[in-house]
């Protein structure tokens, strides 16, 4: 995905006169992002003591609305006006903003809407208030405003939000892993399910998330975005042999990376 290798403004990090300001924003999410932060628990807290944290929408509100900021990680995917409101304003605040998570790089779960006829969706969730419901595409945070860094992951690995939040207060650009899932299914001594027969798109998919889903024995389904300069035209011949291009498309719908599954097959 072409925002997890941006690059972030460099004259916007590092400042030895004062501690740097930190905001955690939530649009429309499920929580899990920060609650995987939390869950670091001390390495999470000794992190965030290098900030002032002004904003985190999960455990305080902000006091002051009008406050700058000088790194933003925004959770969750823009599904209201509301929501598009809150995250240019939020980037009219900050020097440097984080898409936080996999809806918030990816539109995610929330996503999946794109694919069906929404009107039908709406109606059927919302009988009596369908017309007080905006009804937008999901489109990831990047298609609104200017996305300094993607942090992979549905949630997150917590060992990446660390260091995140490290890199900022060094200056410098923060790096994930940029191997693909196998390695660390195969490091861990996981069976191969794509030999098996199964989907799993694992080759192709950003790792750093120690293959947990390979741990538990479900196959990788691309949470945290396909890694640049990969095709899955190989993988997709060899996914195809075991199941429908239906089936395919349903699954790289569920973490929203259907269209760049294709097009990375048009680069090369
Ligand atoms: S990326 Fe996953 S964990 Fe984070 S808000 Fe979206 S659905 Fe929840
Ligand atoms: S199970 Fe999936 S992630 Fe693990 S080695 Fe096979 S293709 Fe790669
Ligand atoms: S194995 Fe795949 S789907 Fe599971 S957490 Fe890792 S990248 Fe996400």
């Amino acid at each position: 995905m072409k925002n997890h290798s941006s690059k972030m403004n460099a004259s916007a990090h590092y400042s030895k006169r004062r501690k740097l300001r930190v905001a955690i924003v939530g649009l429309t999410s499920c929580d899990g992002c920060s609650v995987t932060a939390i869950d670091m628990g001390a390495e999470f807290i000794a992190a965030v003591d290098h900030f002032e944290l002004g904003d985190f929408f999960l455990i305080m509100d902000e006091k002051n609305k009008k406050a700058q900021y000088d790194v933003t990680f925004i959770e969750g995917a823009p599904l209201t006006k509301k929501n598009i409101a809150a995250l240019k304003e939020a980037r009219k605040r900050t020097k440097i903003l984080v898409a936080y998570g996999a809806c918030a790089c990816q539109g995610v779960i929330p996503n999946i809407k794109n694919y069906i006829d929404k009107g039908k969706a709406v109606r059927y969730q919302y009988p009596k208030t369908w017309k007080q419901v905006d009804n937008m595409d999901i489109l990831p945070l990047r298609k609104y405003v200017n996305v300094d860094f993607c942090l992979p992951g549905c949630p997150p690995d917590g060992r990446d939000v660390i260091a995140v939040l490290n890199a900022v207060r060094e200056g410098i650009n923060p790096r994930l892993l940029e191997n693909p899932v196998c390695y660390e299914c195969q490091l861990n001594g996981n069976e191969c399910l794509l030999q098996k027969g199964e989907p799993c798109l694992g080759p192709v998919t950003r790792g750093g998330c120690d293959a947990v889903c390979l741990n538990l024995k479900f196959f990788c389904k691309g949470c945290r975005g396909l890694l640049a300069g990969y095709s899955s035209a190989q993988l997709e011949q060899q996914i195809l042999k075991g199941t429908s291009r239906k089936n395919l498309e349903r699954i790289l719908q569920v973490f929203g990376i259907q269209e760049e599954w294709y097009n990375s097959q048009k680069k090369t």
